[in-house]
């Protein structure tokens, strides 16, 4: 018969152009690229041997039967590995994990092991062809089960697909079923014309089409710097949590990207990015490192001994000058240290942490390393504990409020209280609201958590009228977030009137930091809130760096002079003086003062007698529960 050789040779240059670019390019050494690149040997082989002893039958050359009788064992053996090597990639791609998965997966090579001693023996007995003498290609008797060795380990893929369909996704499923589809097309297609040689084909355009898909190196790579991105870093570190692999990382966050950005255009920053990836590379000896996200690298270790190393030289990089063009820059950056990161939970988690590591470096424009360590991780999980709770506690309306006095130096007796959020969490105890404030402040939770705690306070007040006859005021805390929340003045308003409370019972504490930061904003809800005769207090002063300016523009009738303020006031005169100095300036303005935080009798006195109005410290009273509130105030 006269073969059409011409698909084999398409097919073999297509895979041989495929092998050239996935063995050039950066790949996950994993399952799934191990077995595609299996697959690619072996279908690249069989393709070859195809052609090779299609050749040689097609010469009917006698003198050559023997080599022609080993070229066709060789390439009947690779159409054995194929099929297997077929179900070999989709079961890690599918992940198979359980017991009975387990079991299935290691007796499946017995089929292929089978046809593999079959066609080992055919050459004595010929059940799946022979050579005749004149050098001619005879088909066996058992000549069909090749096809149906074949077409058992087709639809054993298709189960096994199917049935992990949920695993695999539904794009996954699809490549599969279109590259069964397709070869199933070309065989079917060689079934009837025999002389066309289309399986070769099919399978080439299969393995292209897994190529462009699921196993394109570079969806897995970061086009800027080469380095695998994000995706392939989720997908490693799922294996190795499921491998229960021990590994360490180390992030490296370039915190000034953005300000070179602005500083020197965004092909610096580029250039930026990519000398720290090669240097990054370099100082590694594997490939693994990856660029996470626009500023951010991490780098995977799996020894100790490397991890220390590692560390060290990027250390020694970030502390001197890069030269970048013209440019003599120092790149500094948070360096994040985990050994032992197999210890958190999953690749998620592990994400996470490492934002929240970052996210505790110093305000610094120096490069700073941060070790990850037992307490850091516990302080972490706490926090998603708290993240957790705070969801929970919102629901079932957990919070309660401790209302600290406040002592008035004129009338020598508390005026007022300031209500203080408090949450009990039931294995980790009290959580301090400077923690779950600032959590649900940064969730956008604190609204919720106002609201309630607002009503939980009116409640108190509209109960016990004693509150109205022995205090002047109950000031409540605002944090930011709420305040810029559309309508929240207008919520707060409508809160007291719905309890029928005089509006000038209330004040609201805003931060100092907020104050300066967002004034525009500001100034509407202070006006709303002077609208109905709620006076405000400006909280902390002194804890930041207020912008006076903008400070005096908003009318507050209070000022609180943050604890710091009183640091060292009894021993250091000008800690002494710079006090004391604010204490006139304010008084002179016309603001009334309350001293935050003093717990000894002699800064009391001596505040007292600066002109300081009043005083909220434990000296006086600790924030106490609301019974305790009562009976303090008889
Ligand atoms: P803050 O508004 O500055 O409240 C004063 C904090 O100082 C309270 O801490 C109080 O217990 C503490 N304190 C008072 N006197 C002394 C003292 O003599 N010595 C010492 N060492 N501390 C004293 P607390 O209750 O832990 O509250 C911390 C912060 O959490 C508050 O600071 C406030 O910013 C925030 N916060 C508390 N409750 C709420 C709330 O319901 N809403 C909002 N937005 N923030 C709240
Ligand atoms: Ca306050
Ligand atoms: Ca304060």
């Amino acid at each position: 018969m006269a073969y059409n050789l011409n698909f084999l040779i398409a097919a073999l240059l297509l895979l041989l152009i495929i092998w050239f670019h996935f063995i050039n390019s950066r790949r996950m050494h994993d399952y799934n690229g191990r077995t595609f690149f299996l697959f690619l040997m072996l279908g690249l082989f069989d393709i070859l041997f195809d052609f090779l002893t299609t050749v040689l039958i097609s010469d009917n050359r006698p003198d050559l039967r023997g080599m022609t009788l080993l070229l066709l064992t060789v390439f009947y053996l690779l159409q054995v590995l194929v099929p297997y090597s077929l179900f070999l990639y989709t079961w890690f791609l599918c992940e198979q994990t359980t017991k009975w998965e387990k079991i299935f997966y290691r007796v499946s090579v017995l089929p292929a092991i089978c046809m593999g001693g079959i066609v080992l023996r055919n050459t004595g007995n010929g059940v799946l062809f022979r050579i005749d003498g004149a050098g001619a290609y005879i088909r066996g008797p058992l000549y069909l089960s090749m096809y149906l060795y074949a077409i058992f380990y087709g639809v054993i893929i298709l189960i096994c697909s199917i049935c992990r369909h949920r695993k695999l996704g539904a794009v996954k499923l699809g490549i599969i079923l279109e590259f069964l589809f397709i070869l199933g097309g070309c065989v079917s297609i060689q079934a009837l014309r025999n002389d066309l040689l289309m399986t070769g084909f099919g399978l080439g355009l299969g393995i292209l089409v897994l190529y462009l898909t699921i196993n394109n190196p570079s969806d897995y790579t970061d086009r800027l710097t080469g380095v695998f991105n994000m995706r392939s870093f989720t997908g490693h570190m799922r294996r190795l949590y499921e491998q229960k692999k021990n590994f360490h990382i180390i992030v490296v966050d370039l915190i000034q990207l953005r300000r070179f950005n602005m500083l020197f255009g965004s092909s610096f920053g580029d250039s930026l990015l990519k000398r720290v990836a090669k240097e990054l590379q370099t100082i590694m000896n594997t490939d693994y490192v990856f660029r996470l996200s626009g500023r951010r690298f991490a780098l995977l270790l799996s020894s100790l001994e490397e991890y220390e190393r590692v560390r060290e030289r990027i250390m020694y990089f970030f502390r001197e000058a890069l030269e970048l063009g013209d440019e003599k820059v120092r790149a500094s950056a948070v360096v994040c240290g985990m050994a032992q990161a197999q210890k958190l939970d999953d690749q998620d988690m592990l994400i996470a942490y490492i934002d929240y590591l970052v996210s505790q470096a110093p305000p610094s424009m120096e490069t700073v390393l941060l070790q990850s360590d037992e307490n850091t991780m516990k302080s972490y999980l706490d926090r998603k504990e708290i993240e957790r709770y705070l969801g929970v506690a919102i629901e079932q309306d957990l919070f309660e409020i401790c209302y600290q006095p406040v002592y008035s130096a004129e009338k020598q007796c508390f005026v007022a209280v300031e209500a203080l959020s408090r949450l009990k969490h039931p294995t980790l105890g009290m959580v301090s609201p400077d923690v779950f404030i600032r959590i649900a402040e940064q969730n956008g939770q604190i609204v919720q958590i106002g609201q309630l705690q607002f009503k939980r306070v009116c409640r108190f007040v509209k109960e016990h009228p004693v509150l109205q006859k022995k205090l002047e005021s109950i000031k409540f805390n605002l944090s930011p977030a709420e305040i810029l929340r559309e309508g929240c003045s207008r919520r707060l308003v409508a809160t007291i009137q719905e309890f029928g409370l005089p509006y000038s019972f209330f004040q609201f504490e805003i931060t100092e930091t907020l104050a300066t930061e967002y004034s525009d904003r500001l100034y509407q809800v202070v006006e709303d809130f002077h609208a109905c005769g709620i006076e405000l207090v400006l909280d902390d002063f002194g804890s930041g760096y207020a912008n006076l300016d903008t400070v005096l523009k908003l009318s507050f009738s209070t000022i609180k002079l943050d604890r710091s303020l009183l640091n060292g006031i009894m021993e250091d005169e000008k800690a002494r003086m710079f006090y004391q100095s604010i204490v006139e300036m304010m008084k002179n303005m016309g603001y009334r003062l309350i001293a935050e935080g003093v717990e000894h009798k002699k800064e009391t006195e001596l505040l007292f007698s600066w002109g300081v109005d009043m005083i909220q410290g434990y000296y006086f009273s600790k924030p106490l529960y609301p019974e305790e509130l009562l009976l303090k105030l008889g």
